[in-house]
């Protein structure tokens, strides 16, 4: 089956009791049993729900995944991949991520004795030179968030692969319908489905692939074990979002070439980040691993201060400002002070994370309709 048939038909099946062709919502606790464990296999809510159940489906096919979990966030899913690890054990992670995965593995797993170290991850062989004798996960984002640098996952799952180290690609920049880590030999693809599955921001979900069952069959217990699991109607929501993913992303992306060769033209913007341009530095990988170079666009403004920073972002109208990205509408936000603001200034800066950046989610609007307001807004 091709990516845009499975969108619609992994793993959704009509109800058998009623033909309804739309997953019903399962909002039950709990499943009567004819006997003491004589049940469907359906027993406790927590363990198994037969929304989520299809959503899981849908997903693993989409990612290429033995099988998926869902749950409450991203966050709630990275919390179980993290807990995959002991004590003791060492996370390298991608240098430039999104800010909330930093905050959680540096306050939350730092103190429970799980290591984490931030590294720039364009040069392969740099990130062999890193690896520890208690390194044991690469936590991978490509592009990244939000200076959208390329990371060459077949480059680094080779040396995961020669090191005995599991990689996570956290895929929510990209989506399942631009890249699929798990075909370059990710162990585990992470989504925020609060992004581009879910796609309408109006609701907050989170998933793990997991290339292997015994992968699989140990996020199953962490979700079952811990309990961040997503309600049924929030896996109602993203299973519908997901049936218009790749129409979605398709037109976001082409929006995205416009604006992005907009602002390169324009004579108030200094940088213009964009893995769809041939100067990016990493454009070749993106267009070996990459369906498409994605709809986030990133540029700083001309000798720009925090406050032309803040102008513009007060001046979009159709540009909302808000954090978040991979919904239908277009948002602008500014990292520094809004998704990153949980990462200490001198480490952002150093990093290359500016106080003049502003980062666009775009959305699938009229693309002229979008440069208007960004020319309005910037000014010049
Ligand atoms: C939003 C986001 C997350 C966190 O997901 P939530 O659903 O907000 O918990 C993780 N990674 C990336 C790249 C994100 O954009």
């Amino acid at each position: 089956m091709k990516f845009n048939t499975k969108v619609i038909h992994s793993g959704v099946h009509p109800d058998p009791s009623t033909g309804a062709i739309m997953t019903p919502i399962f909002q039950t606790s709990t499943y009567v049993q004819d006997g003491p464990g004589n049940h469907k296999g359906f027993e406790y809510a927590r363990t198994q729900n037969p929304t989520r159940q299809v959503l899981e489906e849908n997903l693993a096919s989409l990612e290429n995944g033995f099988g998926a979990v869902c749950f409450g966030s991203g966050l709630a899913a990275m919390d179980a991949v993290i807990k995959l690890l002991q004590s003791g054990d060492e996370v390298l992670a991608t240098n430039d991520l999104y800010g909330g995965s930093y905050r959680q593995l540096v306050r939350v797993f730092g103190k429970l004795g799980i290591q984490s170290r931030y590294i720039p991850m364009q040069d392969a062989a740099d990130i062999e030179r890193q690896i520890r004798p208690n390194t044991r996960l690469l936590w991978i984002e490509t592009p990244t968030n939000p200076l959208l640098n390329i990371v060459d996952l077949d480059a680094v799952c080779t040396i995961a692969r020669n090191h005995g180290l599991l990689v996570c690609v956290d895929n929510t920049f990209a989506s399942p319908y631009l890249q699929n880590p798990i075909d370059f030999g990710a162990d585990l693809v992470l989504h925020s489905a609060t992004k581009y599955l879910g796609g309408h921001s109006d609701v907050v979900h989170g998933a793990v692939v997991a290339k292997s069952r015994e992968l699989h069959e140990q996020l199953k217990f962490l979700q079952n074990a811990c309990g961040a699991v997503p309600g049924p109607m929030d896996c109602f929501l993203v299973l519908r979002g997901i049936k218009t993913l790749h129409l979605r992303v398709e037109r976001a992306c082409e929006n995205a070439i416009q604006i992005a060769s907009y602002l390169e033209g324009h004579p108030r913007v200094s940088r213009v980040l964009y893995p769809g341009f041939e100067s990016h530095p990493n454009h070749a990988v993106a267009k070996r691993q990459m369906r498409g170079f994605g709809a986030m666009v990133s540029f700083e403004l001309k000798g720009g201060q925090l406050e032309d920073a803040k102008r513009v972002l007060a001046a979009t109208s159709l540009f909302s400002c808000a954090e978040s990205l991979g919904g239908v509408e277009s948002l602008i936000g500014h990292p520094a002070t809004m998704t990153h603001a949980s990462i200490p200034r001198e480490e952002r800066i150093a990093n290359g994370l500016s106080d003049t950046l502003i980062r666009l989610s775009v959305g699938v609007e009229d693309a002229g309709d979008l440069i208007e307001d960004l020319g309005q807004a910037i000014g010049g």
